[in-house]
């Protein structure tokens, strides 16, 4: 059997970094309100993309660069996730990050690792007095989840009908790409919804078991 021609779309946040960013600078940052947002988020009374614009809404803009800091100094990378990079370049196998996170953060932690074409999440803008969270990544007609950041249609729009898709992820947010998958590669609450589902997928916690995964299906595809 000969690969097809292969995609990796790998979410962001609590996938490559150990946990969530944007919970993060609302603990840090926000006033209590967030709680209530983020709850109204995870029961689906309200959108994601609503959710997240909301949080932000309640952040001033002059706080940029301390949330910027603290998320740097922060957040940690999973392990193997350098060498996994490596390797998908060895490879040939386009690595595209698909997530509900935020410019200011995500770009930052990614540099020097990925470049910035193959990065696909929200953009902020500062110019006015709260941060204002902007949305280039919007669902397309296929897709009313209102989302925020479309992973399902961003796999549309890079991937053919016959290219091999690989996803990786941690959470709900990784659901909707998942069912499009070839091969789902999940950890924590992801692991959850596809059993329930009934989507294949191989558990990881590592990078490094991540690429042992993709390796042994080389051998025997
Ligand atoms: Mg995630
Ligand atoms: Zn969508």
């Amino acid at each position: 059997m000969t690969i097809k021609k292969q995609m990796i779309f790998c979410d962001f946040d609590g996938t490559i970094t150990n946990s969530d960013n944007i919970i993060a600078i609302m603990k840090k940052f926000a006033p209590e309100e967030w709680e209530d947002i983020k709850n109204k988020v995870l029961s689906q009374e309200i959108s994601i993309k609503e959710g997240v614009g909301k949080m932000f809404a309640l952040l001033p803009t002059e706080q940029k660069e301390v949330i910027k800091e603290f998320i740097v100094a922060n957040a940690e990378i999973r392990d193997g996730f350098k060498e996994f990079v490596a390797y998908t370049k060895e490879e040939g196998i386009p690595l595209y990050i698909v997530s509900g996170g935020i410019d200011f953060f995500v770009e930052p932690l990614l540099a020097g690792l990925i470049e910035e074409t193959n990065i696909y999440c929200n953009q902020s803008d500062f110019s006015g007095e709260k941060i204002n969270i902007l949305w280039p990544h919007a669902c397309d007609e296929k897709c009313n989840n209102d989302c925020g950041c479309c992973k399902p249609s961003i796999i549309r729009k890079l991937a053919d009908t016959d290219t091999y898709k690989i996803v990786i992820g941690d959470s709900i947010t990784d659901l909707e790409a998942a069912k499009l998958a070839d091969q789902v590669i999940a950890r924590d609450f992801l692991i959850k919804k596809c059993e329930e589902q009934s989507i294949a997928f191989s558990p990881f916690e590592t990078f490094y078991n991540v690429m042992d995964i993709l390796k042994k299906r080389e051998v025997t595809a």
